[in-house]
């Protein structure tokens, strides 16, 4: 795997942290990273680190616990969800009612409330994750209910263009529901973060109104497998 050495990071972040508005969070995403680089990148300045994973984030959290807090960016399984509530400080990723009973039901029982947002499939691609961005505004009154969850936003990957700009269409939508599900002022959902855009995207993703960008090569280099 292909790894960046210290000087490298801490310059990475400060000029993603340089470029972001005022209000803007960043994220780093540390999927297959060794929690001695998200160190680096929470010494340079990065406040929040997302994980694809329930159990590599269970070992960085061993190590670098509240120094940052930790949302959780990938697909969520039910048998998984226990582990999560107690390790993570925001869910980004929930598409489905199921997924989000487990969550309330399991922060009920560790006397939480959860903040979440709720995954877009702003490409429409069949078997990835999120809701269609039509159905997006019903899944929230559903789940704008529950006692433990609270709603705070959006979320999306978009599809992966070889061109970033093909994306735009894409993250402009996602920016439409979020607006409107805003006017909407459905009780208990408070709709504050726009999270999208990657290290290809985000630059796009900045113009089309986002206000989390979640970023992992560029703050790490290239991962060398699995994404
Ligand atoms: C990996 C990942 C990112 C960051 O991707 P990069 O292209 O490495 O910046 C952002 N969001 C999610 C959900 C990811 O899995």
């Amino acid at each position: 795997m292909v790894t960046t050495d210290t000087v490298t990071i801490k310059q990475n972040v400060q000029q993603i942290l340089n470029e972001l508005p005022d209000g803007a969070q960043l994220v780093a995403a540390a999927k297959t990273r060794e929690p001695r680089e998200i160190l680096e990148a929470v010494a340079a300045g990065i406040r929040i680190i997302g994980e694809n994973y329930v159990q590599e984030a269970e070992r960085a959290c061993r190590e670098i616990g509240g120094r940052a807090e930790w949302h959780f960016i990938g697909h969520l399984q039910k048998n998984k969800v226990k582990k999560a509530v107690e390790i993570f400080d925001m869910i980004e990723t929930v598409d489905s009612s199921e997924i989000a009973s487990e969550i309330d039901k399991r922060c009920a029982q560790a006397g939480k409330t959860m903040p979440v947002l709720i995954e877009i499939n702003s490409g429409r691609e069949t078997g990835k994750a999120g809701v269609y961005p039509e159905d997006a505004e019903q899944l929230i009154r559903e789940i704008s209910t529950l006692k433990n969850i609270r709603v705070m936003g959006l979320m999306t990957m978009g599809p992966l263009f070889k061109k970033p700009e093909d994306a735009r269409p894409c993250l402009a939508e996602t920016r439409r529901v979020f607006d409107r599900i805003k006017e909407l002022n459905i009780p208990n959902v408070e709709m504050k973060y726009l999270s999208m855009g990657m290290t290809s995207s985000y630059h796009i993703a900045l113009e089309e109104g986002a206000n989390v960008i979640r970023i992992g090569s560029k703050i790490f280099g290239e991962r060398g497998y699995k994404d």
